[in-house]
């Protein structure tokens, strides 16, 4: 089958009839092919939605707010069809897209459906000049949003969602490797009564079509999530532009465990943050640092835990991990596992591919422990982004602390502790956008999510995502 782009409402071949291969990473099979959209196609993507911004931007907020609460019910109706969309597509186990990916990207329009209905702004009374000020949040225009693979729809509607709610019309870019489920989204909002142009999805290439995107001078805003690299990038060209961008970028989260946390609460949260989406999460907590009171009880345990997950077809209902998402990903993944000796690191479970019996060519890998001694070495300085998790011991809160904050980057923490001084002593000066204690991925969508350092630069959710697609301007009034 082909995936087409989504422009002005309409589903189109790319202009230059340019496609690339889509795998299924099930099986290594080609399922479909998508285009690779060129400069010309991202030229009518932006022509669309520019012409639906002036009404757009001035639709009531209640109809705003009744179209996505729209779309987020019918992503509902269709969860069993996406999810298997979105399993298919990425290799994920079809439990984990239903249970989190498909729910999530409806949270994700409802969320906003409602958000947008309650933001406000603030007023200054400058008194004693009689004169008062208030902050009018108008949409930006044509904004650009650019997702990854790792959760294809879930990250894409968690840009457009607060974009269109804000009265912007988009330009969007799934990753190329995942871009069914987006695809799927565009007869979604037309079903919604999404005005045409108001939403444009077009797909291809990071470094054709994406960088189109980017380049464009009339795109005046970015919101990106991906690698730290493509971000760099990103900034590098939208600078000169003055375009105001938002980066989501990647992790090497400290997952850290102290002796007096609730052991086994623990134990079976620590296996899902290392392991879930076959720790394609940018929030996994991929270094494990363990005090060393329970260092040797923990590996033991561990590793016991981690042995019994069932890597398996993804639609197979009781797969605890899938397929990773690519041939060249998987490749990547394991090259950091065969670097382990090389780094004065032992490998204490898993290294292997595996082969799942009737999909002999799917990309699959055991779930990996990885013990090192030197938290400077690579498997624990850059992130490996698949289920990869490494184990250091240390001793004291301090030592745990330097360990926890000695990498670039800087985007989520775990700690497990029963001692109220240390976890506010650990939430202030870990250098990370967000602290799960005694927790992992518990979301409220209401608060400010992303990271520091290398991990980004501004924040999504909640109210931030809304400020984030809006300008302020400041209007002031003097009376008599
Ligand atoms: P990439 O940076 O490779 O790609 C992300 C998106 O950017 C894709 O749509 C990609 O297109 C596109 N892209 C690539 N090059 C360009 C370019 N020159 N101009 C514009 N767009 C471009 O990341 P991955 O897809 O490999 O995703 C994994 C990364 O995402 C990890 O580092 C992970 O940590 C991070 N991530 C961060 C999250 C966060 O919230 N902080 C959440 C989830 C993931 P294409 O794929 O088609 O090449």
């Amino acid at each position: 089958m082909k995936i087409q782009n989504y422009i002005n409402g309409k589903f189109v071949n790319p202009i230059q009839d340019n496609w690339i291969d889509n795998y299924n990473p099930s099986n290594g099979k080609i399922y479909s092919q998508t285009p690779n959209s060129s400069k010309d196609d991202v030229e009518n993507a932006y022509q669309a939605a520019a012409k639906a911004f002036p009404k757009w931007s001035n639709s009531s907020l209640e109809e705003r707010s009744k179209i996505l609460s729209k779309i987020a019910e019918l992503i509902l109706e269709k969860i069993d069809f996406l999810a298997a969309a979105e399993s298919k597509d990425n290799g994920k186990p079809i439990s984990l897209a239903k249970q989190v990916d498909i729910p999530r990207a409806a949270s994700n329009f409802q969320f906003y459906a409602n958000a947008i209905t309650q933001f406000s702004t603030e007023s200054h009374e400058s008194v004693g000049l009689n004169a008062i000020n208030f902050t009018l949040r108008q949409p930006i225009g044509v904004v650009g949003c650019i997702s990854p693979w790792n959760l294809p729809l879930y990250l894409f509607t968690w840009k457009i969602a607060p974009a269109i709610a804000a009265g912007n019309c988009v330009v969007a870019k799934p990753s190329e490797v995942t871009p069914m489920t987006a695809f799927l989204l565009g007869e979604i909002c037309n079903e919604a009564g999404l005005p045409k142009g108001v939403l444009n999805i077009v797909h291809g290439l990071g470094t054709t079509t994406g960088q189109a995107i980017i380049e464009h001078t009339k795109i005046k805003a970015i919101s990106f999530t991906g690698g730290t690299k493509t971000g760099a990038h990103i900034a590098k060209i939208a600078a000169p532009m003055f375009k105001k961008i938002s980066l989501e970028l990647g992790g090497k989260n400290p997952n850290i465990i102290f002796a007096d946390c609730d052991y086994n609460k623990m134990l079976a949260t620590t296996v899902r943050a290392s392991f879930a989406n076959q720790g394609q999460i940018c929030l996994c907590g991929s270094r494990i640092l363990v005090e060393e009171k329970i260092y040797e009880k923990f590996k033991t345990d561990f590793s016991k835990k981690v042995a019994e997950l069932k890597v398996g077809n993804p639609l197979d209902e009781d797969s605890n991990l899938g397929a990773l998402v690519s041939k060249e990903h998987l490749e990547k993944v394991k090259s950091y596992i065969d670097s382990a000796e090389k780094e004065d690191a032992k490998i204490i479970f898993g290294g292997k591919k595996v082969v799942v019996k009737g999909a002999e060519n799917g990309y699959y890998l055991q779930p990996t422990i990885i013990e090192v001694t030197d938290n400077k070495c690579k498997l624990n300085q850059e992130e490996i982004f698949g289920p990869v998790v490494t184990l250091i011991s240390f001793k004291t809160d301090k030592e745990a602390l330097t360990l926890a904050n000695d990498t670039k980057y800087g985007l989520a923490a775990m700690i497990w502790t029963n001692n109220l001084n240390r976890t506010m002593q650990f939430s202030k000066q870990l250098q990370t956008g967000i602290v799960w204690v005694n927790t992992w991925l518990l979301r409220d969508l209401r608060t400010p999510f992303g990271g520091i350092k290398n991990s980004g630069v501004g924040r999504e959710g909640g109210f931030e995502a809304l400020r984030f697609f809006t300008e302020p301007k400041n209007v002031c009034i003097v009376y008599e």
